[in-house]
């Protein structure tokens, strides 16, 4: 399959596939028709009011769909391109098929890609890892549009990739971040510069394995046109780039919270300085903002400042854009939000932890804390999170399906915690949890909810947790 770009004559006559009929698949669909695809057929084997009517308007504009059980049961023969969604993992029949054949797999990002103007393209700042992402290309995109560029974040948050890289009025860049799902089946991107933050278990079993997740944040890296950014204090990440196939003369830069080295944006004291993009690198560092500029100022945000000043940096922004963009930016909702101080206790929702990497970089940024953990685990084990946070911890109370998993770390690494568990799983829940983590904080300490674990056995999703935990919080201030 020669195809590259939507200019290729042979997009009309490919036979593509698009593989799932939720808003990737529909996305995917719709760019391919819009970019004159004459041959696209859609399959999931889910089928409803709402899939129907999406199904409609596709029809209309010269797609085949195919809903219900069974659809996605075989590969139609003549299929030359199968268009996936992030949902469906390598080793299901058909995906895994298709690559047996030597079919080409794209992810949504790939379509991106091709689907670019060629004559108009806005350049691709990639952000992947296991937690920060979302926070990373928020404060990179408030940098860039600081610095009076028309940016947009882009892809696994905000704007789908298809949609900005579609857009009649083209962007200048584009704060792109994507997910390992998405990376795994994404080959000819070729980012102006791209970060990864960190790597921690999570997603294994979509993946297969660790090695097959590492793998597949690290294609973030090739073909990678300017700055390959990696994280000093995770080697894993700097191995990936030393891995990667990048374009010459594309540089690798450190992020740190210790001094940076040459080649690094790292702390001095209290401010972020940049020794990377710099004439003087070898004898002088550039200051580009104060931790005073970011907010929350804990640790691992920091560090996600420092990953989004480099992508910054690596695009030609100057400093004084850098910190003007941190200023103004604040995180989305249930990502280390403040939501209560009552009887001189802080009460924090970092609802958005929801594996043990995450807990363990909010539990680290506080030096008492109460911690309010547990829900779906996913095969995690929170041994190290313990062991690392045990010295900070005045309790524990715990909810939801996995919560064993989490009394027995504690109870091998730190016996002396005390730890409530809450049996029950109604609504009235939270409420139950966040009195009990109230009668073990002393005045000064924090409560974390910081789960570091999905949400789906108690709750709709992360969001609904954060807000059942501030609404507790909210009602004992009325006690
Ligand atoms: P993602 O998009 O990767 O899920 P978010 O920016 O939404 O990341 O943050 C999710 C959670 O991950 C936060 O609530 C916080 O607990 C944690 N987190 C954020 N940045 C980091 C980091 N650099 N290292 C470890 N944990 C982090």
């Amino acid at each position: 399959m020669s195809l590259t770009t939507r200019t290729d004559d042979g997009w009309a006559t490919t036979r593509f596939v698009v593989l799932g009929f939720g808003t990737a698949g529909y996305a995917c669909a719709d760019s391919l028709l819009q970019a004159g695809a004459d041959h696209v057929t859609v399959l999931d084997d889910r089928d409803n009011e709402a899939l129907r009517e999406k199904a409609q308007i596709l029809e209309t504009l010269g797609a085949t769909i195919k809903l219900g059980a069974g659809s996605t049961a075989e590969l139609p023969a003549d299929v030359e391109v199968v268009v996936t969604s992030p949902g469906i993992p390598p080793h299901a029949p058909l995906l895994a098929t298709a690559v047996e054949r030597g079919i080409p797999v794209w992810s949504e990002i790939e379509l991106a890609w091709r689907l670019r103007d060629p004559a108009n393209a806005a350049p691709w700042l990639c952000i992947t890892g296991t937690n920060g992402k979302t926070t990373t290309v928020q404060m990179l995109t408030s940098i860039l549009t600081a610095a009076g560029h028309r940016a947009v974040a882009a892809g696994n948050v905000g704007l789908p990739l298809l949609e900005a890289v579609m857009d009649p009025e083209p962007y200048d860049v584009i704060a792109v971040e994507l997910s390992s799902y998405q990376l795994h089946f994404t080959d000819s991107m070729s980012a102006h510069s791209a970060a990864v933050l960190n790597i921690a278990p999570d997603h294994v079993d979509w993946h297969g394995s660790m090695d097959a997740y590492t793998l597949a944040k690290g294609k973030i890296y090739e073909n990678c046109q300017v700055a390959c950014v990696y994280n000093v204090a995770d080697p894993a990440t700097e191995q990936l780039v030393q891995d990667a196939d990048v374009i010459e003369g594309c540089r690798a830069v450190g992020f740190t919270l210790g001094t940076p080295a040459i080649s690094m944006v790292g702390l001095v004291d209290d401010l972020l300085v940049d020794r990377a993009f710099v004439e003087q690198r070898a004898s002088s560092a550039l200051e580009i903002a104060s931790i005073a500029d970011i907010t929350p100022p804990a640790p691992h945000n920091v560090a996600n400042a420092l990953a989004a000043a480099a992508l910054a940096r690596a695009f030609g922004v100057p400093a004084s854009a850098v910190r003007d963009g941190l200023r103004v930016f604040r995180p989305d909702a249930h990502r280390i939000a403040s939501v209560g101080e009552v009887a001189e206790v802080n009460y924090i929702d970092d609802s958005k932890a929801t594996n043990p990497h995450a807990a363990q970089a909010s539990l680290l940024a506080y030096d008492h804390v109460v911690w309010i953990a547990g829900g779906q685990a996913k095969g995690a084990t929170f041994d190290e999170l313990v062991i690392a946070a045990k010295d900070r911890l005045r309790g524990v109370v715990l909810l939801g399906q996995d919560k064993a998993v989490i009394a027995e770390a504690l109870a091998r690494h730190a016996p002396d915690v005390p730890v409530i568990t809450v049996e029950s799983t109604d609504t009235g829940a939270m409420e139950t949890v966040v009195g009990e983590a109230t009668k073990l904080a002393q005045v000064g300490d924090t409560v974390l909810l910081a789960p570091g674990c999905a949400s789906w056995d108690m709750f709709a999703n992360y969001g609904a947790r954060g807000d059942a935990f501030a609404e507790a919080v909210l009602r004992l201030g009325d006690n």
